[in-house]
């Protein structure tokens, strides 16, 4: 196998296609029965950092091209950023098409990192399998884990996790932020650690994202159904809650991308993506905190943030790129996941045919 890509989310879908394309013979590898990821199967519905503060496209490419075919409406304008709603089975629909219509891409599913063997500062083999180079998607750098190099890791204190669910029967308008904020107050009044209510593309809907346990769930709801106008009828479809996990951990690279080079918009001459996503780091209690760059300005991320600083032919996308833990508060949303793991799978891939991993 040319290229082995571990993960299939935004990052490794991007990653295992673009590589497929560029002419490498790539294999999907994921611990889960199938293609999705965080952005497919947790119930998320907004894509963050794919545009800029006018809302054009940032990248170009993959990227672009995967989120005008989730898309169902236009770009949508949250406070001074723009995001792209979509629907979760449309995101897994649309990846697994992509993967069973790229000649060169066979994927794995099921199937954790067991495995990787070290040969001359090279991973020459993964589970077993004979393998040119490696794009780490995992999210939580198991590729790395596997080898034993330098990682870095946001935890619960920067990126703590949430429940996401969609709530439905919902008969009131939030069109602004003050109509949220009105239901939100209630929730708080009563003791339930911070919910964030977003809009949704089903009808009478909005995505929840809750930082409380699963057993408050219900009681949440109850507590809407209850108090708060509008919710008399909420529900959610959700049986099993699950916390999402923010947190990861980012490979070192040959460059750790900084939250200064994030808040002052660096440019760098081997740039591969760029991004103006505010840097948004969730505490311990469930709040979000933001640091938005200057208006009109956006960020590059070089290609050495996507190598390995000391495996010759590693790679990495989505939240596993090398970044500080203020950076990746930014570059960890889905719109840069998919733009640097398409440029993952194109560096992988161009090593592998000039013959070198440099
Ligand atoms: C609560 C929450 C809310 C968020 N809200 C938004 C939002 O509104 N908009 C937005 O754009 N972003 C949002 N994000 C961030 C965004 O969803 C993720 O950062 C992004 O999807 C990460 O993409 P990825 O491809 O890097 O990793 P992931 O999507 O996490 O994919 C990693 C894949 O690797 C697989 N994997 C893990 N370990 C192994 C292993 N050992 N072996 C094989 N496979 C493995 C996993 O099964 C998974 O499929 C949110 C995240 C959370 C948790």
């Amino acid at each position: 196998m040319d290229i082995a890509v571990v993960g299939a989310g935004a990052a490794g879908i991007a990653a295992s296609i673009s590589a497929a394309r560029a002419g490498a013979k790539t294999l999907l590898i994921d611990k889960n029965p199938a293609v999705g990821g965080t952005g497919g199967c947790s119930g998320l519905t907004t894509i963050c950092g794919l545009y800029d503060d006018a809302g054009r496209f940032l990248n170009p490419g993959f990227a672009r091209e995967f989120a005008e075919q989730l898309k169902d409406g236009s770009p949508l304008r949250m406070g001074r950023v723009w995001v792209l709603q979509y629907r979760p089975e449309k995101f897994r629909e649309v990846a697994a098409h992509y993967i069973s219509n790229s000649p060169q891409l066979e994927s794995l599913w099921n199937t954790g990192v067991e495995n990787a063997v070290m040969e001359n500062g090279r991973i020459v083999q993964l589970n077993g399998i004979a393998v040119g180079a490696v794009v780490d998607c995992s999210g939580t750098a198991e590729v790395a884990r596997a080898v034993g190099v330098e990682c870095l890791a946001t935890d619960e204190t920067t990126q703590a996790s949430a429940i996401v669910f969609p709530l439905g029967n919902v008969t009131r308008e939030l069109g602004t932020t003050a109509d949220v904020a009105q239901v939100l107050l209630p929730v708080a009044r009563a003791g339930f650690p911070p919910l964030n209510l977003q809009p949704s593309l089903e009808p009478n809907t909005l995505t929840a994202k809750f930082a409380g346990t699963t057993e408050l769930v219900w009681p949440l709801i109850e507590f809407l159904r209850g108090n708060v106008a509008g919710f008399e009828n909420c529900s959610t479809p959700v049986t099993e809650f699950v916390p999402a996990r923010r947190a990861g951990r980012m490979i070192v690279g040959q460059y750790v991308l900084t939250g200064d080079d994030v808040l002052v918009g660096r440019s760098f001459p081997d740039a591969v993506a760029r991004c103006a996503w505010p840097i948004e780091q969730w505490g311990r209690d469930g709040i979000a905190r933001f640091k938005y760059l200057p208006p009109g300005v956006h960020y590059e991320i070089p290609a050495r943030s996507l190598r390995a600083a000391n495996i010759e032919n590693l790679f990495m996308g989505g939240k596993t790129i090398s970044a500080n833990v203020d950076a990746i508060a930014s570059a960890r949303v889905m719109g840069c996941c998919l733009a640097t793991g398409a440029a993952a799978g194109n560096l992988a891939a161009a090593c592998i045919q000039s013959g070198r991993t440099r």
